[in-house]
């Protein structure tokens, strides 16, 4: 059975958020507008941090796309009263929606704030809403979301490897973010095969967790970027 991860370059990150925007189209993200926004309740499954270093004029800038980092040792899992949010075989860590209460105490308890509560019913105006991707459920009002590493991808790609009696080979499952990264910064696959790249970059000298100090065990690790390393 895969245990899927995910490494991403920062070094190749050049912060051109294509792959927000993906990610926003490929899981029907809604856009919840200025208003909501100014209230903290905006929904963004992957966002880009950007960081300045140095002192004018010779200040560079870093980027680092952050997302559900699916840790093995997941704060927001416990904390769930109802098991609406729970870490599946595979590694991931999985939403059931209709189980969510919205109590958001996966949300607080998150310390990478990567988990995100619909306020509101989610609305698409026409016809946006024809764009809207039929794998993947509209979370409704009271729901807690955040990103599962396209998990419908992840199946459609095992559904056809088995149709075709054969492994899946490396590289054959993207998430959304991954594929759409122009820089190549995102890679994704099974973390438990030793030859994957993912496990590669991951022995890399570069290669950390995000808030590793945690203990939560992330599935996603960063390369350091330039004089970092
Ligand atoms: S698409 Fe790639 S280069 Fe652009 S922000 Fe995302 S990770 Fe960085």
């Amino acid at each position: 059975m895969p245990q899927w991860g995910m490494v991403i370059d920062l070094d190749r990150c050049t912060g051109c958020e294509a792959c927000v925007v993906a990610c926003r189209t490929e899981n029907n993200v809604p856009v919840v507008g200025e208003e909501q926004t100014r209230m903290g309740r905006q929904i963004n499954w992957i966002r880009v941090e950007r960081y300045w270093e140095g002192e004018f004029p010779n200040v560079r800038a870093r980027f680092m796309p952050v997302l559900c980092q699916h840790c093995d040792a997941a704060p927001c899992e416990p904390v769930c009263p109802v098991y609406a949010t729970s870490h599946s075989p595979e590694g991931l860590s999985v939403m059931t929606y209709n189980r969510c209460v919205g109590t958001r105490y996966c949300g607080n308890n998150c310390p990478y704030t990567v988990r995100f509560f619909n306020f509101f019913e989610p609305k698409w105006d026409a016809p946006l809403g024809e764009a809207l991707n039929p794998e993947v459920s509209v979370r409704p009002n009271g729901v807690m979301e955040k990103c599962t590493f396209c998990v419908q991808r992840i199946q459609a790609a095992k559904v056809g490897a088995a149709g075709e009696e054969r492994d899946l080979r490396d590289g054959e499952v993207q998430p959304a973010c991954v594929q759409s990264c122009p820089a190549e910064a995102m890679y994704f696959g099974d973390a438990s095969d030793p030859e994957s790249r993912v496990s590669r970059l991951s022995s890399s000298g570069r290669a950390f967790h995000l808030l590793g100090e945690l203990g939560t065990r992330p599935r996603v690790v960063y390369l350091k970027s330039g004089d970092e390393r």
